[in-house]
């Protein structure tokens, strides 16, 4: 039974109805049942306080959110089977978990939501307590007030701590966790809803297995609707060799159903469950880290070396806003470099917080790193990392050459796949795909040293050169070079796509003439002509010796 459900028990059970609102995002309960005072008003009061600001500032629907109410019911969205199953649970006084939120500038009624789910759909059992920490959020009042209340419920504990500069995600986390003194913690996001029964699921998981990280799959929460979709479970979570997260397709084996708990390269997304004490052994959250970004992708690396596993369990679902641009800025990371220049705070801080997880963990293969995110070697970092290579001696950590073999044959096939990789350079100029003009992709030739500039991929056995987002190099009559959606091989206009090397030249299969830049910044296809400089392309990574 949930904290507040065991709350409630003997009060009058008409008051404890939910009301139901007609409401766009779906059937929803009114929050008064779980405020201050038992009333909506309670409710109302606490989000009219939310700083006014535009949903620009949060990136969601900020009115429908306090529309919404503090508790609503949402889908089920897990397996039939998930609810039948008989979890065999660890003693709860050896899995008491500890919650860690961080957050700046939540809405109120989202945050809200977030902590109510967890209050009304997790064991009281095994909840321990809830670590809220207000990373400087304008709303100067917000954590006093939720102190006001949530304090005096007497269980879960609530531990409340406020930075009073912005310390950034990572940071926050840490010190989250450095307070929590559960069994295990579960770092949330604070625009969360989780859904019944997500945390047996996960416990039943870890509990016989203690180096074990487990995510739960994370189900969309729509930014504008706010409605509640089922998440994939067909996917694990996996990164690119320029670091950053991708989703790959998870196969399953021949007993495996879908509902079926599966191992994963990396966390689905920032929601994770693990032992605290393993956490704390790891060194938390690299404190180098800056901000935001790339934490997940670290502590899963240096979990799997260093002998750990992670899976993702589907039974367990959580719901979570997917927002499509941050909504938070980025401090100035190199206010005298002229770095910053050329990114933007928020690249900078991504692009110093990967160059860390390949200087840590990449060992030799850290040049796959650099060749396609050469702006990284630019970057300063000025740390020491005694303590990770303290780690690696004394946990005897696997070097990256195992992750590649035993973790993520996604990661280690990009080695093979590919005949050529990264930026494609002809001249001083590199070719880029900047997005659609007049319903045509565009394909300019630009400087080098933007940040974003798109990384290309020469495959070995099909000769199609695309690029992250799938599009790729392709011929249309008459002889005109465009950009299209990469065809499957099998579909005999594929054909159009393929491409070979010759030297530095690149040669179209189908018409054996070569791409061409004769007109700065025009690409065309002209005949081959051994040496020219405006048919000379080459990769940030070339796989194969340039004859
Ligand atoms: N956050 C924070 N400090 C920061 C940036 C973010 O505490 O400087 C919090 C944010 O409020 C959220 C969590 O960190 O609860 C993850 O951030 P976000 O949801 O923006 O990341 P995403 O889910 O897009 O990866
Ligand atoms: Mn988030």
């Amino acid at each position: 039974m949930s904290y507040l459900a065991q709350q409630q028990q003997g009060q009058d059970k008409e008051e404890l109805k939910p009301k139901l609102d007609a409401d766009p995002a779906g059937v929803c309960l009114s929050g008064g049942d779980w405020l201050p005072n038992g009333n909506a008003s309670g409710w109302g009061e606490f989000i009219s306080l939310t700083p006014e600001r535009s949903e620009k500032y949060y990136q969601y629907n900020l009115q429908l959110s306090d529309t919404v109410g503090a508790f609503r019911k949402v889908p089920k969205t897990r397996h039939a089977s998930c609810d039948t199953h008989n979890y065999s649970l660890p003693p709860f006084l050896e899995a008491r978990v500890s919650v860690v939120i961080s957050f700046h500038n939540e809405a109120r009624s989202m945050l809200l939501r977030t902590i109510v789910s967890l209050l009304s759909r997790t064991p009281a059992d095994y909840l321990h307590e809830i670590v809220l920490v207000d990373d400087a959020s304008q709303d100067k009042t917000l954590l006093e007030e939720l102190r006001a209340w949530l304090g005096t419920l007497g269980r879960p504990r609530f531990i409340f701590l406020t930075n009073k500069q912005r310390q950034g995600l990572i940071s926050s986390r840490n010190m989250g966790a450095a307070l929590a003194s559960g069994d295990y913690i579960l770092f949330l996001d604070s625009h969360c809803e989780v859904n019944d029964g997500w945390l047996e699921p996960l416990l039943e998981r870890v509990s016989h297995r203690p180096n074990l990280a487990v995510s739960p799959v994370l189900d969309p929460i729509d930014p504008v609707t706010l409605r509640y979709q089922k998440g994939n479970e067909m996917l694990r979570g996996g990164f690119d060799w320029s670091l950053h997260f991708h989703w790959h397709k998870r196969e399953l084996t021949n007993q495996e159903l879908p509902e079926t708990p599966y191992s994963s390269p990396v966390f689905a997304g920032g929601v994770l469950l693990m032992s605290r004490e393993w956490f704390l052994k790891l060194g938390s959250f690299n404190a180098n880290l800056k901000i935001w970004g790339g934490e997940s992708i670290e502590l899963a690396i240096k979990l799997w070396l260093c002998g750990g596993q992670i899976e993702i369990v589907p039974c367990s679902r959580i719901g979570h806003i997917f927002r499509r641009h941050h909504a938070f800025d980025f401090p100035l990371q190199y206010p005298e470099h002229p770095m910053e220049q050329e990114l933007s705070p928020a690249q900078a801080t991504y692009l110093h917080n990967s160059k860390i997880i390949a200087e840590s963990w990449l060992d030799e293969y850290k040049s796959m790193f650099y060749a396609l995110k050469p702006a990284a070697r630019r970057i300063p970092l000025n740390h020491t990392s005694h303590q990770l290579q303290q780690l690696r001696r004394e946990s005897r950590c696997h070097r990256f050459h195992w992750y590649l073999r035993h973790v993520s044959p996604e990661l280690s096939s990009m080695l093979y796949e590919f005949a050529a990789t990264g930026t494609l350079r002809n001249e001083d100029r590199c070719l880029h795909h900047a997005g659609v003009k007049n319903s045509r992709q565009q394909l300019i030739l630009v400087s080098c040293y933007h940040d974003d500039i798109t990384q290309w991929s020469l495959f070995r056995s099909t000769g199609q050169l695309s690029t992250q987002r799938e599009f790729c190099l392709s011929v249309e009559v008459p002889l005109e070079v465009t950009l299209k959606p990469c065809l499957r091989t099998n579909d005999t206009a594929s054909m159009s796509q393929r491409w070979h090397r010759m030297g530095t030249s690149l040669v179209h299969n189908q018409t054996h003439l070569c791409l061409d830049n004769p007109l700065k910044g025009r690409l065309e296809l002209t005949a081959c002509r051994w040496h020219a400089v405006s048919q000379s392309f080459q990769f940030a990574l070339e796989m194969e010796r340039q004859t």
